[in-house]
């Protein structure tokens, strides 16, 4: 039986950052299994892997085809459809809200609380308008 020592306990390996960001991702592949549960959506992995991806950063905006980026990135194989449905599905389950810009264009935002935007349209940014 291994026995663990302080010694042999390494806190150099992971830094303080680094955990901290695991336990909210921890937190939130958590509320997302519990909210999908909730609206009867089944929590498949990619579901979940893309919530984590959403979610773990805090308030932001987010297209499909950037989320799309960033699942690739991470190692999520998903296809660009899958990850449109799973925006839509996140937004009628209230997780998001649909930010259209125009017809060709939307955004999803992370923060699903009432506000307003701005759209910057050189950088194709969004911003937050404060009260
Ligand atoms: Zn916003």
């Amino acid at each position: 039986m291994k026995q663990s020592s302080p010694a042999g306990f390494d806190h150099a390996s992971h830094s303080e950052p680094e955990m901290l960001a695991r336990l909210r991702n921890y937190k939130t592949a958590n509320q997302i299994r519990n909210r999908l549960r909730e609206i009867g959506l089944r929590t498949t992995r990619t579901r979940v892997a893309l919530g984590n991806i959403l979610f773990a950063k805090g308030n932001r905006h987010i297209s499909a085809e950037m989320l799309f980026e960033e699942a690739n990135q991470a190692k999520v194989s998903v296809s660009l459809a899958t990850v449109y449905n799973t925006l839509h599905q996140f937004t009628e389950a209230g997780l998001l809200r649909q930010v259209a810009i125009d017809s060709s264009k939307c955004y999803f935002d992370t923060n699903n609380t009432e506000h307003h935007h701005y759209y910057l349209e050189d950088s194709h940014e969004l911003m937050d308008i404060a009260d």
